[in-house]
Order: C-alpha cells, then structure tokens, then sequence
C-alpha cells in the first residue's frame, strides 16, 4: 500500500515537472499552432464598438470619455511590420462631457498608420506585440520565459519577454493555449509608470485563425477601446504606406517644437506661443505662468522663454486650467523649476498623488529633483497680484468640458485666456455652425454671469493661422452678435 502510494507521488511529481519544464518555445509553438500564427503574414480585423481617450476624463475620479466606433478596422504586417487602424467615430457621451475633441457632430473619420523602423517608439508598436498573434511572435524572438500561474482560479503559462521600454511584457496563455491577456508598462507624462493591458475572449475560427471577437484595452484603469471583432481576414494584403506629408492626424500629431515664440500683449504680459499657448506676467518680485501644457518638452520651452523675457526672477505660480493631459502635462516640469501650481480643489488630491507617481520607465526632471509640490486651490475665484498686474481666476460653472475648469481673465488688458471652452478654427469663424457647441455657450454664459468685460480671447488651442481671436468670433459661433 505504501509502495503504491509511493509510486503514485512519484508519477504525480514526475507529471507535474513536464508540466514545469514545458519551456517557453514549447508553450509560444503550442499557442501559435491553436491560434494559427505559423503562418499568419498579415490579419486585419473588422467590427465596432467604443474607445475612450486617456486623460481627458470630465473629473479625477471619472472613467475617460466614451466615443462610438461605428466602424474599425485594423491590418497589421507582421513582417514589415507595420499596421493601419481606419475607424468612423461619433460622440459616445450625451450631453457631452469630458474632452477628446467634443462635441463630434456627425461622423469623424479618424486613421493611425504606424511602420515601424529603428526610431519608433515601443508603445508606438504595441498594436503590433499586444495582439494575440504579435505578442507569440514577439515573445518567439526576444527570449521568453514561462511561469505557471493561477488568477481567479484559472491555470495560465505566463510567457514573459522585455520591451524595449526594459518593462516586462506578460502573455498569459489559458489551457485551450489561447491568449487571453497581454500586459505590460509604459510611461506617461502624467500618470508616470502605468499598465497597459490587452483583454482577449470569445475566440472564433476565421478560416483557420483563431480570432477573439471580444477586445478591451484599458490603461491607467480605465477602458481605452472596447471592441466586438465580426470579421478577419488572416493573410489580407497589407501594403501599409505612410500618409501623405501635412494630411491627417499624424502631420497635427507631430511633436510641439522647443522653440517657443512669443509676443507682447501689453506691459509686462507676454504670450508664448510654438505650442499650447501661455501667457507669462512679469509681477513685482516674481512671474507668474498661465498654463503649463503637454509635456517636459515643451513647459521647459515656456519656462526658458519666460525667465528671457523677464530676467532675474523666479517663476512663483503657475495657474492650471483644468487637469487634461494635454493642459496639465508640463505642470511636474513647473514643480521641479519651484513654482507653486495653482488649480481648481477638485484636483488637488489627484495632483498630490501624480506628482509623487514613480516615473521609473522615462524619469523626468521631477523624478530626479524629487521636489515637494506645492499646490494653491481655488473654488469659484481667486485674484493674483502685486498691485500692478491683475489677474482674475474664475471657474467655468455648469462647463460639460470638465469639472474645474478655469480660466484667467486680465481685467486691465480685456484678455481672457481660456482652455477647450473655445478652439477656434483655422481660419477665422465668419458664420454660426449649424450645430452649437454647448461647450461654447457655457462659455458665453459664464462671461455674461461674471460680467466680464472681454475683447481679446487668448485661446490655450491657439488658431493655426496666428490670428488675434476676438470676442467677436465667439459670439458668432453662438449665434449673438457681440455685446461690445
Ligand atoms: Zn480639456
């Protein structure tokens, strides 16, 4: 009995070291051969569904915005490799609320092509390695490693490989050897070190490819593309080229320049343009900043402008209008230059946290200065100024755009720098668009409630043609004349 018992462990110990010493080739050939990724070339993929643009949420605490995908489209080469993403996107959240470009009235076709060469960066690939089938040829080629895991009482081999980025890039492969998650880390400007992961289930065969039908994206927590896949086609022709130079997306995508032009609005008050616009105000002892936007980059442009037109002083405050990315990604630049970030209450907390995020993928400067920030709130208005200067913060009430939105009116000059309550087009507005944006009219109302007396607005989204945007252009796309 015990002889029998003993030969039993035995078998169960030699059992589960196969189990064990499947290495990572066997358990990367095993889930390819159950996919069909031998020899998968080129996949695209079809269906609909919604995706939600990271860091433009309506509050801190909000999931980002929703946006329909009445079509999407993605090829992939994997050889190349490069891929193509075509969708028709149409608003997701009624009324509208949050930022990422809303209102979108109709339908908005959108595209991204990515080919990658030396240059590109990881997470610029990542649509390539995080689907099934690039993430087995991925670990294939970059000396994956495998570990059994249980998660929710499910057995996975993990096959992990390092990105470029040196974070991990996890597989986890289920016992149908399907792929049903991908995840790794990248950074972002704001949130520092973050999860990006890939949901995969609901596998079906698309002539003999093993596709899942049912695709979720999230980072940072949230959702960022939730996908019901009907139709793929394993080895479609994907001759994938870049757009045209100066059309689409990519070419208004392009990196702000470092250079950061500016010009003079009245004694003292500069406006920086070369990027998201912000004013710089030469106070008595100090400068105060209006908007620290989008990146190190470009707050370190601002922050060397600024302290060139106005010397030998320090940069005390820097006023925030709302916590988007794109508005607040060069506030942690401003942190670490020693300035004070004034912002609406609503993100304090929030700020507090991200500003002691790890930063351990790409250190900034405030990684590496490791600076205590120091953060000033204000509810409906707060007053800067030294006697001389004035400048009046009020919060946008009832705005859709974001809960604390702010902006910076200078009652001296009739300046008002706003942030995403008015994006004026390239060429001046001449008539009233059919539809109105509410996000405008918020703006409109809220002049009108704190009486402001405005002549010249100072969009953060400057026009692309230069122009001085006046009240005037605002009344029009509501539909009033101006007031003035
Ligand atoms: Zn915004």
């Amino acid at each position: 009995m015990i002889k029998k018992c003993m030969a039993a462990v035995a078998i169960t110990i030699l059992m589960s070291w196969a189990v064990m010493a499947q290495d990572a080739r066997t358990v990367i050939s095993n889930a390819s051969k159950a996919v069909g990724a031998d020899n998968l070339k080129t996949i695209e993929y079809s269906g609909s569904g919604m995706d939600f643009t990271l860091g433009q949420a309506y509050n801190p605490s909000s999931p980002w915005p929703k946006f329909i995908n009445k079509t999407y489209t993605r090829v992939i080469n994997f050889e190349t490799p490069a891929t193509r993403m075509d969708r028709i996107r149409m608003q997701g959240e009624n009324p509208p609320r949050g930022g990422g470009q809303q209102p979108v009235i109709g339908e908005q076709p959108q595209n991204q092509t990515v080919i990658v060469n030396a240059n590109t960066p990881w997470v610029n690939q990542l649509e390539i390695w995080m689907t099934p089938y690039g993430f087995l040829k991925a670990a294939a080629a970059n000396n994956a490693t495998v570990k059994q895991q249980t998660t929710g009482g499910k057995r996975y081999n993990v096959i992990t490989f390092q990105g470029q980025n040196k974070a991990a890039v996890n597989g986890y492969i289920n016992e149908q050897n399907m792929v049903e998650r991908v995840e790794t880390m990248i950074d972002n400007t704001m949130l520092g070190d973050i999860v990006f992961e890939a949901l995969y289930s609901d596998y079906k065969d698309f002539g003999g490819v093993k596709f899942p039908t049912k695709m979720v994206q999230k980072q940072g927590g949230y959702p960022i593309l939730d996908l019901t896949i009907t139709d793929v086609k394993p080895n479609a022709p994907a001759n994938i080229q870049n757009p045209q130079r100066g059309a689409g997306p990519a070419a208004a995508a392009a990196p702000a320049a470092a250079a950061a032009p500016s010009q003079k609005l009245a004694d003292g008050v500069y406006l920086i343009l070369g990027g998201y616009a912000s004013i710089a105000v030469d106070f008595k002892d100090y400068i105060v900043v209006v908007e620290g936007p989008q990146s190190e980059e470009r707050a370190s442009a601002i922050i060397t402008e600024a302290k060139r037109l106005i010397p030998n002083k320090p940069i005390k405050y820097v006023v925030n209008t709302h916590q988007h990315f794109d508005h607040a990604g060069g506030l942690r630049t401003f942190v670490a230059e020693g300035a004070t970030v004034i912002t609406h209450q609503v993100n304090k907390p929030y700020y507090e946290k991200l500003f002691n995020a790890p930063h351990t993928l790409t250190p900034d400067k405030l990684a590496s200065a490791k600076k205590k920030a120091s953060i000033e709130t204000m509810t409906e208005k707060k007053v800067l100024t030294d006697g001389n200067h004035v400048i009046e913060l009020h919060h946008l009430q009832g705005s859709g755009h974001n809960e604390g939105l702010v902006v910076a009116y200078f009652p001296k000059e009739k300046i008002l720098l706003e942030a995403d309550a008015f994006n004026p087009p390239a060429q001046p507005v001449t008539q009233t668009p059919a539809t109105i944006s509410p996000y405008n009219q918020n703006l409109v109302d809220n002049i009108a409630r704190l009486k402001l007396d405005v002549q010249t607005i100072i969009p953060v989204h400057y026009p692309a043609d230069g122009r001085k945007v006046s009240i005037t252009e605002l009344m029009k796309v509501v539909g009033k004349a101006s007031s003035n």
